[in-house]
């Protein structure tokens, strides 16, 4: 019988799960289905209420687990099947390739200098950021080693110049390739570390507990709501995250999409798009959504001072510790909280800038307001990858996608399968102090789990 615990999702929650269940002695597998653990907090900035730097924390955790003797990470894995036998769990895995060896790479870098090839990176969106078909998730990710894009495994990069002259042999055929310049750069450095025939890799495993951590996504505004889809300059809360990020595509300068140029007057929106019909906007409120806005106030001031920063909200809420306080601060810096109902945007075709109408609720007057950069805030929504985990796992999904509690009240981190357990975003919209709590009671119940099914 195997003792071991399987964390399927590596953000801040599957981290901190992991961790409590290697403490105790405990084999834990940390599967992520993205080349890098992390998750979304390795993309922030800086983190609310506390304003500290996000990697800075997360970073040194993700070092720890990558080192715990308990730990196995297994990155850009799926879990694929589970099939629960005399209490225990047999689970098949896929690892997907990185074409990478990643017992080679040292994360050296020279493939992603060498590579000429850029492509927009999923993760900046509108804002424009590029990554190189070879490339890092992050500069600290774990495992610190590259991916290649698949793109590049059938020789169909060739033709945007990846490569150095032709070739008939696909890829995937080839051992020794003399013209794709990541390969010529990883053998100049002196390893042979980028394997473009590297094919996906089964592995089975046996655990006693499951615990589900695939977190949150940022929802992004459906079509023209509030100008996003039509005007470069209205950009979304997690975008805004980006731009403000020393590590992200603009380098922490706020500069707005339309002409690179540093804007100095920014408005957000809070909830954008909730109350509308499905598939129209989120229903729902993401509780998490204002204190983003009013972090991202915060560090925009300290950025400069003399930046105009408009908030137009309905309802403010600060719900946790610390928090009423931290809105406060952005107050007291000078950020100006409009009551309101937002309705209409339009931009002026030369200067770019927004005119915003809306309904000032305080007042009852309709009012205008026009700005260099319009952010908005469309909420947290759940993992598309749920659905297609949640069969596998034979769980339930709620209405909104994510995973169904045994009981909202008395077993809120429990699921109906027995030895499966939630925590993080998997549950709903979270911060990263909740997702670090629920995380330490998510280890207990699988390590109880465990002693239970050993008797
Ligand atoms: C723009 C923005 C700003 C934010 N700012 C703050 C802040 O300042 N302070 C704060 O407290 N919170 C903030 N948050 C919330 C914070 O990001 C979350 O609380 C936190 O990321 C939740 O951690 P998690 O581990 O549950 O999920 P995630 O960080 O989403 O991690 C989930 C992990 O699971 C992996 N995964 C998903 N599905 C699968 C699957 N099927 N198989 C394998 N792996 C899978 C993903 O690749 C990912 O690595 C912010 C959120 C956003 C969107």
């Amino acid at each position: 019988m195997s003792d071991a615990i399987l964390v399927i999702g590596g953000g801040i929650a599957g981290i901190n799960c992991a961790m409590n269940v290697a403490k105790y002695g405990t084999k834990v597998y940390l599967v992520d289905d993205t080349a890098s653990i992390g998750g979304m907090m390795a993309r922030l900035d800086k983190t609310f209420p506390t304003n500290d730097c996000s990697i800075c924390i997360e970073a040194p955790q993700m070092y720890d687990v990558d080192n715990h003797e308990n730990i196995k990470i297994l990155t850009n894995t799926e879990v694929r099947k589970v099939k629960k036998v005399n209490g225990e769990f047999q689970v098949r895995l896929v690892t997907k390739p990185k074409f990478v060896d990643e017992e080679k790479c040292t994360g050296c870098g020279a493939c992603v200098e060498a590579c000429p090839v850029s492509v927009p990176d999923e993760m900046d969106g509108k804002i424009g950021g590029k990554r190189k078909l070879v490339s890092m998730a992050f500069p600290q990710a774990v495992p610190n080693v590259v991916s290649v894009d698949p793109a590049c495994r059938h020789g169909e990069m060739r033709k945007a110049g990846a490569c150095i002259g032709d070739c008939k042999v696909d890829c995937s055929q080839c051992r020794e390739c003399p013209i794709a310049l990541c390969v010529m750069a990883c053998e100049k450095e002196g390893k042979k570390a980028i394997t473009h025939w590297q094919s996906s890799k089964n592995m089975k495993i046996d655990v006693k507990s499951i615990v589900v951590a695939t977190g949150i996504t940022d929802a992004k505004p459906v079509g023209d709501l509030l100008g996003y889809d039509v005007y470069k300059n209205v950009i979304t809360n997690a975008q805004f995250e980006r731009l403000m990020n020393a590590g992200g595509p603009t380098a922490g300068e706020i500069i707005r999409p339309s002409d690179s140029k540093h804007a100095k007057k920014i408005a957000w929106i809070q909830c954008a798009g909730r109350g509308l019909a499905e598939g129209k906007g989120t229903p729902y409120c993401s509780k998490i959504c204002c204190m983003i806005s009013t972090k991202q106030t915060i560090i925009t001031k300290e950025h400069d001072p003399a930046v105009e920063t408009t908030v137009f909200y309905n309802d403010l809420k600060a719900y946790g510790k610390g928090f009423w306080e931290f809105y406060r601060k952005a107050v007291d810096n000078g950020v100006d909280y409009v009551r309101a109902r937002p309705y209409e945007v339009f931009e002026d075709p030369e200067t770019k800038n927004l005119t915003l109408k809306y309904e000032d609720l305080e007042s009852g007057e309709l009012e205008i307001k026009e700005v260099e950069l319009l952010v908005l805030a469309s909420g947290i929504i759940s993992n598309k990858r749920n659905k297609k985990l949640a069969k596998v796992l034979k769980l339930e999904l709620d209405h909104l996608g994510f995973f169904k509690e045994k009981n909202p009240l008395t077993a809120p981190l429990e699921t109906k399968v027995d030895g499966i357990y939630l925590c993080g975003g998997a549950t709903g919209p979270i911060d990263i102090a909740e997702s670090v709590v629920q995380a330490s009671a998510a280890a207990m119940l699988a390590l109880q789990n465990n002693l239970q099914v050993k008797s």
